[in-house]
């Protein structure tokens, strides 16, 4: 008989599935066993796992009495795993055991796999979070950083300092995968100088399956060793070595692990070699030619564009592609010029160089944008690809991107929805009607729960800005000083993000005259709380974050605008769940489609931002707060001038008088019903259910299916 599992035995498997992170009462149940520790490991319940051998565990665990909840939340977990009758057996079907294969450089999973730098991996992980709940077959495919991407630390001058630290794997819930014969997959790519290898990774994400490639192992050249080590790290040359190891080297190793998806899924144009490699395996298989290998090929691939910029997309100068994708090129029977023609706008234009998304256009018979605007503008941008349609005829449609729910949602307000939501509501969020139900929850009540989410972001941020003060040999009247910034009472303004240049962190500081008099009005007083990194090599981004820095430690601003170092999706979790206000002001129309403020609604707190990217088709009149008009100017002075005036305006008109507008028993009650409002309307339509849901119907099922479609001639 087998033997009973213990409780190790059941915690060991519950953190070896990333399901637990998504799972309060699992998470609690980790964090009751040792909450200092719990804090200190960084959420970590393998490393939590290692500090309590068997049986200290066990007497830890009666002595707290959580055999109950243990033996609970590993039932929970079997269930939930061997789940039929999902939302994907009834719509998903005809995918069968040939699940969709999700191609991305990043993955978003959880702040201890940091293998991602912002909005796209998060949105990556977040749909890998959501196939699994609605019961789709889908794989992820993407690469192991093993220093992933890198923790920041600004130096007394406001300076950015990236740290890289090797992730240490035997602390995650990382597998190393292996094929029948019991020896660990390798698989390789190989190119004119040489081949690269990578091994196979495997990361449980709830019933989703994501493989990570990751090229330090010994078979390789030390440069290749190294190639995986940092995301976004390096120059063309590693950039183009890692996308034909995701992209060619991904679509190998699910050979190699007898996966034969039936749709592949490109999240952004880093992986467009992928759907070479496909041709390249049925031309061989089938004996067809290129041309019917790519029709059929193309078919039954869906490409998600994520740049509104034409600089931000990948491109590669003709020896590098001939390097790196010339051993492929042979096999399909492509010569030099052929090749770069696939990546090119015009393939007989030898000035233009080879750009990914052109490849994923190409090679892709569905593609969509992530927000309407977004769409918009990218049927305006690549309607070159089609120069025989109207630009409303270009064939690129949106689907607009949303947030995993119980990812982002805290617990207290999870408890508000349980209550007055239908029981259900959990597995039907993108449902308007389960929704509406919020209207119900009484002012005192949300407003309560309101200020005790931001109390904890609060005490959280304090404790934040002394470690990282004191890390920098600040003074102790300084540590003091920090330790009691911010008040509950006033008025919270969040703002995190990349700091690209376009996401604009410093516009509220074009005017320091107008932000002094909003900060230091003593009736109504305004505070702010910044966080966020700027990408390595980009010292227009770290100049604004020094500026933001410095004004952070400058009279008036000092205490009522902060600098919090480090943004990741802890520091993310702890800021939507309590700023009142989160504020976005990228340059129209920059911003894709943006979703930390749609992590905000969820937990009752107001956007205010310009009508870029999801808010724009978000925002009624009286769900959150509009910065302008959507207005636009060729000259993007001008335009980071007028925005700057409209921000003012809303704050100083709308946004702050609103909040200070307070009944009898001091609640702001038309806040409040903003606040309802802005669940009851944008809950449903903006979270990763919906979204799946979109993808498998609008373009899954049907490229699964080998439906013709709206994108034919392209070539
Ligand atoms: C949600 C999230 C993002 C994306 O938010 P944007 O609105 O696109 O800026 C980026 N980084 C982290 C850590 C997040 O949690």
């Amino acid at each position: 008989m087998a033997r009973q599992k213990s409780i190790h035995d059941k915690l060991t498997e519950l953190a070896g599935n990333f399901w637990w992170s998504w799972e309060p009462e699992v998470t609690n149940l980790f964090r009751s066993i040792d909450p200092t520790l719990w804090s200190q490991l960084a959420h970590n319940p393998v490393l939590l796992l290692d500090h309590y051998p068997p049986d200290l565990l066990e007497e830890r665990c009666r002595e707290l009495v959580l055999h109950t909840s243990n033996n609970r939340a590993y039932r929970r977990w079997r269930q939930y795993m061997e789940q039929r009758d999902t939302w994907g057996d009834t719509h998903a079907g005809i995918l069968g055991h040939r699940p969709v294969a999700y191609f991305s450089a990043e993955f978003g999973v959880h702040e201890s796999l940091p293998i991602y730098s912002g909005g796209l991996g998060v949105l990556a992980g977040d749909h890998l979070k959501s196939a699994s709940d609605l019961g789709i077959p889908l794989v992820g495919v993407g690469l192991f950083y093993d220093e992933g991407y890198f923790s920041q630390h600004v130096d007394p001058t406001g300076w950015q300092q990236e740290l890289y630290t090797e992730v240490d794997t035997a602390k995650l819930p990382l597998r190393g995968v292996r094929g029948k014969d019991g020896k660990p997959i390798v698989v390789s790519v190989e190119t004119r100088s040489g081949k690269i290898f990578a091994r196979v990774r495997h990361v449980a994400v709830g019933r989703v399956n994501l493989y990570l490639l990751d090229t330090d192992i010994p078979d390789n050249k030390d440069e290749d060793r190294h190639l995986t080590a940092r995301l976004y790290g390096g120059d063309q040359r590693t950039r183009i070595r890692q996308e034909i190891m995701l992209g060619i080297g991904g679509v190998r190793a699910l050979m190699a692990l007898g996966i034969r998806p039936n749709v592949i899924h490109m999240n952004e144009g880093h992986s467009a070699f992928a759907p070479l490699e496909v041709i390249a395996g049925r031309m061989q298989e089938d004996g067809l030619g290129f041309d019917e290998a790519l029709r059929e090929t193309a078919s039954s691939c869906v490409f998600t564009t994520h740049t509104p910029v034409p600089a931000g997309h990948d491109r590669f100068d003709s020896a590098l592609i001939d390097e790196h994708v010339g051993p492929l090129a042979d096999r399909l029977g492509l010569d030099h010029n052929g090749l770069l023609g696939l990546g090119r706008v015009d393939p007989q234009n030898h000035e233009e160089s080879f750009c990914m998304t052109v490849l994923a256009f190409k090679l892709s018979r569905r593609a969509n944008a992530v927000s309407s605007l977004h769409g918009v503008v990218s049927r305006r941008m690549w309607a070159s690809l089609w120069p025989w349609r109207s630009e409303e005829e270009i064939p690129i449609g949106h689907i607009t991107n949303g947030v995993h729910v119980p990812s982002w949602l805290s617990a207290q307000m999870r408890a508000i929805y349980d209550r007055v939501l239908p029981a259900d509501w959990f597995q039907r969020t993108g449902e308007p009607e389960v929704w509406s139900g919020f209207e119900t929850v009484t002012p005192g009540e949300l407003w309560e729960t309101h200020e005790s989410l931001k109390n904890r972001l609060i005490n959280y941020a304090r404790r934040r800005l002394v470690e990282q003060a004191r890390r920098r040999g600040e003074s102790d009247r300084r540590l003091a000083e920090l330790s009691e910034v911010l008040t509950p009472r006033a008025l919270l303004i969040g703002f995190a993000r990349r700091f690209a240049p376009y996401k604009r962190a410093d516009l509220l500081a074009r005017d320091l005259d107008r932000l002094r008099k909003i900060i230091e009005d003593a009736d109504r007083p305004v505070q702010f709380l910044f966080a966020g990194k700027a990408h390595p090599a980009d010292d227009s981004g770290k100049r604004i974050v020094q500026r933001v820095f410095q004004l952070a430690s400058e009279a008036p601003f000092k205490g009522r605008l902060v600098f919090l170092e480090d943004y990741d999706i802890n520091l993310g979790r702890h800021l939507v769940q309590g700023v009142d206000v989160w504020l976005n002001n990228p340059r129209r129309p920059l911003e894709a489609s943006g979703t930390s403020g749609q992590k905000v609604v969820l937990n009752g707190g107001l956007n205010c931002s310009i009508l870029d990217g999801w808010w724009a088709e978000a925002f009624d009149g009286s769900n959150g707060f509009a910065i302008g008009s959507g207005q636009t100017h060729v000259d993007a002075n001008v335009q980071d001038q007028r925005d700057a005036d409209h921000l003012y305006e809303v704050l100083t008109q709308e946004v702050i008088p609103l909040f200070y507008n307070r009944d009898a028993d001091d609640l702001p009650q038309k806040w409040i019903s903003r606040m309802k409002r802005a669940v009851r309307t944008l809950g449903w339509r903006f979270n990763a259910d919906r979204m799946v849901m979109d993808y498998v119907r609008q373009t899954y099922v049907p490229a699964a299916g080998g439906l013709s479609c709206d994108m034919h001639g392209l070539r």
